[in-house]
């Protein structure tokens, strides 16, 4: 629907604006404080300030779109990604952890040969303690009970003893993350901010945002 050329005023059949919008009926509604008209507008009000948002489930008329606890906690996730990832950054450098490096994937007794790191999923925020930190990566496995040698999978490891699960280490030449993601701006939205769920348990404990 334009909003020029095809919006029909259903109050007083004018184009260019709707029924909510219409001058004649806020004029009507001011004189006639007690019609039918004003009745319904005053329920239509209402019912809005009480809608939840989906986000922080919160009544008080604005939505997900508009939330400001969203918007806090958007900006609070960006600041600590971009305190953590080049510490993080540091570890794999350290480590000699890249593309052709062969790792231990102790979880699931495997020895990989990384083919690509999946930069976004890299939060190291310290999601239930800095010892669940993982570096999220593809390769394909060489070794281990359960190896087929051509099959690519996806695999982490836990940052905290990285230095112990890189048998064969790499050049630092395939370490180079995408922009966006030292400074924090680029992460996994579908993680954080997934649109049929409400706000992160992360949030609620780290983010003690206050309107
Ligand atoms: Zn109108
Ligand atoms: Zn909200």
């Amino acid at each position: 629907m334009s909003w020029n050329s095809t919006v029909t005023c259903s109050w007083c059949y004018k184009t260019g604006h709707n029924r909510r919008g219409c001058p004649d009926r806020r004029a009507y509604i001011a004189n006639n404080p007690n019609s039918y008209e004003a009745i319904r507008q005053k329920a239509d009000k209402e019912s809005q300030a009480s809608r939840k948002c989906t986000y922080c489930l919160r009544r008080g008329g604005h939505n997900r779109r508009t939330c400001p606890v969203l918007q806090s906690d958007r900006a609070f996730l960006q600041q600590r990604l971009s305190e953590a990832r080049p510490s993080a950054l540091q570890t794999l450098h350290e480590a000699g952890f890249g593309i052709g490096a062969l790792v231990v994937d102790q979880y699931w007794d495997r020895l990989i040969m990384v083919t690509s790191i999946s930069w976004e999923g890299i939060d190291c925020v310290g999601i239930n303690g800095h010892d669940n930190d993982q570096i999220v990566f593809r390769g394909r496995q060489v070794g281990g009970p359960h190896a087929r040698s051509a099959k690519e999978c996806s695999a982490s490891v836990p940052l905290r003893d990285l230095a112990s699960t890189v048998l064969s280490a790499t050049s630092k030449s395939g370490l180079k993350p995408p922009a966006g993601w030292a400074d924090g701006t680029s992460f996994d939205e579908s993680r954080w901010f997934d649109k049929k769920s409400s706000r992160d348990y992360f949030f609620r404990e780290e983010n003690h945002f206050s309107s």
